[in-house]
């Protein structure tokens, strides 16, 4: 078992999975944590985020903190014409922010999550089988370790992490 321990301490790649507002709203956060869950990947940070309600009406006019994220997250887009509207739909609820570890684990959650045009998303995948539209894709992941890295200190604060040994380590690791 002492390898497996080793391994699993080990800090391996990392990838930065979000719960649009969509996947919130429509109360699908318990099946899209347990496909990564299921899967075999460790949760390594979890929490809620939700633009505070008093600045709810600043945030539309202006950027504001919240936007703030949304903005530096995809800052790759900005130059793209449903720049806008996408950080309105991103900044339009709470989302849930989660940090997940594993072998292979950004190439694997993109599989897991599917196309980015859910009508292109093959059946079984997160998109492909809960979504329709490009612009209510229910889910977000990075697309390389390096962004899991940027993304995930982005949005999670020292200290929000969690280091640990999950018990089921030794049955999923050779
Ligand atoms: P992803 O990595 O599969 O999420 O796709 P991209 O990085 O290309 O785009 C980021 C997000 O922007 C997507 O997940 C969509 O929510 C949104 N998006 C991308 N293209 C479009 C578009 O043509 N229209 C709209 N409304 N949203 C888009
Ligand atoms: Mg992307």
């Amino acid at each position: 078992f002492l390898p497996h321990l080793v391994a699993s301490m080990q800090k391996m790649e990392e990838t930065y999975i979000m719960i649009k507002p969509d996947g919130v709203q429509r109360g699908l956060v318990g099946e899209i944590i347990s496909r990564f869950e299921k899967k075999g990947f460790k949760l390594t940070g979890l929490k809620l985020f939700k633009c505070p309600q008093e600045l709810a009406e600043v945030c539309a006019l202006s950027p504001c903190f919240c936007s703030y994220f949304c903005r530096e997250h995809y800052k790759d887009l900005n130059s793209k014409p449903f720049f806008p509207k996408l950080i309105g739909y991103i900044t339009s609820g709470p989302v849930v922010c989660m940090a997940w570890e594993g072998d292979g684990v950004v190439a694997s959650a993109r599989k897991l999550i599917g196309a980015t045009n859910p009508l292109q998303a093959e059946p079984g995948t997160i998109r492909g089988d809960l979504a329709v539209q490009t612009g209510r894709n229910v889910v977000h992941g990075s697309d390389s370790p390096e962004n899991g890295k940027r993304e995930i200190a982005l949005w999670f604060k020292e200290g929000e992490l969690c280091e640990w040994t999950p018990a089921q380590a030794p049955w999923l690791l050779e």
